[in-house]
């Protein structure tokens, strides 16, 4: 606020604050005051006029900031909520308001209007045109909430509003956290589900298991991260960093590996602290949630705690639980899973079905992670559908088999008898042959000039967008391949 000029605030304009001068009729005298005056102070005359302009209006909306409050009464309000915390704006009228509510903050109230400017971004559309009527590209957000729900439609301009970018909007990308929300809509009829016989009230049984320190864990590293996004008002970090805790954290992992538990095959103990932990966890994904996605985690925070406890929107938002940071239980937990996503990916490779049980061998460098593995096995059965498991320090690889590796940890999968390897090769070869030559027919379109002198922009975009699926089509074929030369029969 230095070195800031004079500005003329007269506007002939119908609307706006009329400007507080008056001209005397009979003598002439100018008249400033903040009430209306009766007669002339100096002739006493009453044939006064007041001036026609309105002032500018930024500068009626330069007192915002205090006139809201009751100013210039010294209200209550006034006194608790001046200074504000934070100014929401575009960055186009950075000058025209937020400057000059500073200005006027300093001037009448001798203090700052507000600590923190969140200048937002714009939303244009997916090409990153500016949204108008004449172009025909304007999304309205009415029809959007119809279509995709409010939760969902929120969510993507919090995922989306990275700070210094505009949000690139398209039906597209709030229907993909629609499907957010069922993923979120399944998971708690699954946790609900597996609550109703739950007693939190019974003293617990057992210890945490592996998963329980694994998601707590997990849990606790996502709190400390939306936290601290929220306060940076970075909104896009913090919506990403709750959409992967429950997409592929809680749905992908817990949930998947909890079930043997939640059935009862392990243990009345391990299913109570099972149990417990879902209820935990699940509650405290919500409330994190709360801020992005208000409807649907106020109706199942409802459905999960019952009608005793208060609304989710005026529950406490989840801290850090430091008892519950577990760094040997996260790298215990991800080197099982490593393994579980290796079995996995053979499978899809070799295109063996998900229902045929496997027996995989696993040769680990030393005894710690040989106890890791073996404590996990049951893990490693149920989740990657296996016959039998067997681990051993430093196994030597037998033919026939189909190799994942982990760091040090080394997983074979026996294909002899399950995959007809010469037919598999076979398949290979036909399927790159023709992804080959859609690839050099696609590359060759793109490189011709006429095409890309004719062609509207959409067409050659499809165009690029094809040959890219070529290319990473062509790749996985080539390393299936490869991995298949790789199995000495
Ligand atoms: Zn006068």
């Amino acid at each position: 606020m230095n070195n800031i000029r004079d500005w003329c605030i007269s506007r002939q304009l119908w609307w706006g604050h009329r400007i507080p001068v008056w001209y005397c009729g009979n003598c002439g005298k100018v008249i400033v005051s903040t009430v209306d005056p009766a007669s002339c102070p100096v002739c006493d005359g009453t044939e006064l006029r007041q001036d026609e302009d309105v002032l500018d209006t930024w500068f009626s909306s330069a007192l915002w900031p205090f006139t809201t409050l009751g100013w210039p009464k010294r209200t209550e309000a006034l006194k608790t909520f001046y200074p504000t915390s934070l100014l929401v704006t575009g960055f186009d009228i950075l000058f025209f308001w937020v400057a000059r509510m500073m200005m006027m903050g300093i001037y009448v109230m001798k203090d700052v209007p507000f600590k923190d400017v969140y200048l937002h971004a714009l939303v244009r559309d997916e090409k990153g045109e500016k949204m108008s009527k004449s172009k025909g590209n304007s999304i309205d957000p009415l029809v959007m909430i119809d279509q995709y729900g409010t939760d969902a439609f929120r969510f993507t301009l919090a995922a989306y509003t990275a700070q210094g970018r505009d949000v690139r909007m398209s039906p597209e990308r709030i229907e993909g956290y629609k499907f957010f929300v069922n993923k979120i809509w399944n998971a708690a009829r699954l946790t609900l589900n597996n609550l109703t016989d739950f007693d939190e009230s019974a003293p617990s049984a057992a210890p945490d298991s592996l998963p329980e320190k694994w998601i707590k864990a997990k849990l606790n590293e996502t709190i400390e991260e939306v936290t601290r996004s929220l306060d940076e008002y970075r909104f896009n970090d913090a919506s990403a960093a709750i959409y992967n805790f429950i997409w592929h954290e809680y749905c992908d992992w817990y949930l998947e590996i909890s079930k043997p538990a939640l059935y009862g095959k392990i243990s009345p103990e391990q299913k109570q602290v099972t149990q417990r932990t879902m209820k935990e966890v699940f509650g405290a994904m919500l409330q994190l949630l709360h801020p992005f996605m208000p409807f649907v985690t106020e109706e199942l925070w409802q459905a999960l705690k019952g009608s005793d406890e208060n609304a989710i929107m005026v529950s406490k938002f989840p801290v850090v639980q430091e008892a519950w940071s577990e760094k040997a239980a996260e790298k215990d937990m991800e080197m099982l899973m490593e393994i579980i996503t290796s079995v996995r990916n053979i499978r899809g490779e070799m295109r063996i079905p998900p229902s045929h049980k496997l027996k995989v061998l696993i040769s680990v460098a030393e005894e710690q992670s040989k106890k890791i593995v073996e404590t996990g096995s049951n893990y490693i059965l149920n989740l990657s559908n296996l016959e039998s498991l067997v681990v051993e320090v430093n196994l030597v690889e037998t033919k026939g088999v189909a190799t994942g590796v982990v760091g040090t940890t080394k997983i074979f999968v026996p294909l002899s008898g399950i995959v007809d390897i010469a037919g598999e090769k076979a398949r290979l070869d036909k399927e790159l042959a023709k992804v080959s030559k859609d690839l050099e027919q696609s590359s060759r379109k793109l490189a011709n000039h006429d095409f890309r002198a004719k062609a509207a922009p959409e067409i050659i975009q499809k165009e690029e967008d094809k040959l890219k699926s070529f290319q990473e089509k062509f790749t996985a074929l080539e390393r299936a391949l490869k991995k298949l030369n790789e199995i000495a029969v």
